[in-house]
């Protein structure tokens, strides 16, 4: 008997798109398909796979889940968080395009706007200080195609209010679409504040284990979506293998809980640095002293995992207390079980000039930490030991 859809996001998490009764030999978990070719009943009739670009059962599978856990109707599993974003800017746009965009996106995300969307298909880009619903309202033209947003942002975890953005973008006929890979459907799910698309690279908190790459697409659109189906398909070629797409599968069904802990112990981790003598500032939108606490708390379920903060000193001082930490890791990537740190104008952002980054806010001093589920008296012990470095 075929199990009804779990309702619940913790039980979907585990279950949503896996259903042993489906499996020939009712394994618990769906195996993975390595096949990259599928036998036919006749020349002119396939089964229900062909070929492993266009599907494979291991990735429905997944599609089937992030589908649920986002709350949309179709889901596209892609190779890498990049493979989503290159899909879907393909999928939407058009030459001559109008884009208003945040003005805090990932940096692959700018790059492929600046240096392949704008000079080879003519696409203009207006980068607004999308924390004011008015900025994004004033940007918008009757050619704007899509409004492209990430919230929070990295690294100085600004939010944007998700459900004005739709309706400014719903009112220029724009396809608005929001990178939730910082929040997780754990916390937040754009479809339901009216985002027409969501993105993620599934690398981070969705598979959340530092071990696999993996992009995804999330809408309600059937005509975005076939869109996006067809860019992968004969653009993109973006698609995850078998196994990424089974460790992401497996990932995901702890994504509930590890998310309790990492907003937990980043609360925790928060409150310390902001009391702390060597600490000039912080970044984190579960902070009352946040200049978004309030819209924080209304569109998402807790504040996440992620926070940045300023050091007292420079380079100089940034270097020394990171050579002081014994147990949190050095590392870019963010939304796996163990903590990574990175020093943002030399590692994350380092792709920016010095003017931009100043005028961005992103200093010297600037550290971004993606907090792990590990004990929080250790972590907190590990980043006291290296700030002593520099008191
Ligand atoms: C990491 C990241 C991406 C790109 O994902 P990859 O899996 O590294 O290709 C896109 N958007 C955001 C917000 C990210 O953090």
């Amino acid at each position: 008997m075929q199990r009804d859809s779990p309702t619940r996001f913790e039980t979907q998490t585990v279950a949503a798109g896996e259903d042993p009764s489906e499996q020939a030999h009712g394994d618990v978990v769906s195996p993975i398909h390595l096949a990259s070719t599928f036998v036919h009943e006749r020349p002119d009739e396939a089964g229900e796979y062909t070929y492993a670009r266009t599907a494979t059962p291991t990735r429905t599978t997944l599609e089937k889940r992030l589908a649920t856990l986002e709350g949309g109707e179709h889901a596209l599993a892609l190779s890498a968080g990049m493979g989503a974003v290159g899909t879907a800017l393909l999928s939407v746009l058009n030459p001559g395009d109008h884009v208003v965009a945040f003005n805090y996106l990932y940096g692959g995300t700018r790059k492929l706007l600046d240096d392949v969307y704008g000079p080879r298909f003519g696409v203009d880009v207006d980068y607004v200080d999308a924390t004011s619903t008015e900025a994004v309202r004033d940007a918008v033209t009757d050619e704007t195609a899509l409004v492209y947003v990430e919230s929070p942002t990295n690294p100085l975890m600004k939010l944007c209010d998700l459900e004005a953005i739709a309706s400014v973008a719903d009112e220029a006929d724009a396809t608005f679409c929001v990178d939730n890979t910082f929040a997780s459907p754990a916390l937040q799910r754009p479809l339901e504040f009216g985002a027409d698309m969501v993105l993620h690279s599934t690398t981070k908190y969705i598979n959340g284990h530092s071990d696999t790459l993996g992009g995804a697409i999330v809408t309600d659109d059937a005509e975005l979506a076939d869109a996006a189906i067809h860019a992968r398909k004969y653009a993109t070629g973006a698609v995850p293998s078998p196994f990424d797409a089974y460790l992401a599968l497996r990932g995901v069904k702890t994504l509930a809980v590890r998310m309790e802990r990492h907003c937990e112990n980043a609360a925790a981790i928060a409150e310390f640095l902001a009391d702390h003598s060597a600490v000039e500032s912080v970044n984190y939108p579960g902070l009352e002293s946040h200049p978004q606490h309030e819209l924080a708390a209304e569109q998402m379920a807790d504040f996440g995992g992620m926070l940045s903060f300023e050091i007292d000193g420079g380079k100089h001082e940034a270097a020394e207390f990171l050579a002081g930490l014994d147990h949190v890791n050095l590392a870019v990537s963010l939304g796996g079980v163990e903590s990574l740190i990175a020093h943002t104008p030399t590692m994350t952002h380092r792709y920016l000039d010095q003017k931009t980054r100043d005028r961005m806010g992103i200093t010297e001093s600037l550290i971004r930490l993606s907090v792990g589920i590990e004990h929080v008296d250790d972590l907190i012990a590990d980043l006291d030991r290296g700030l002593a470095k520099i008191e």
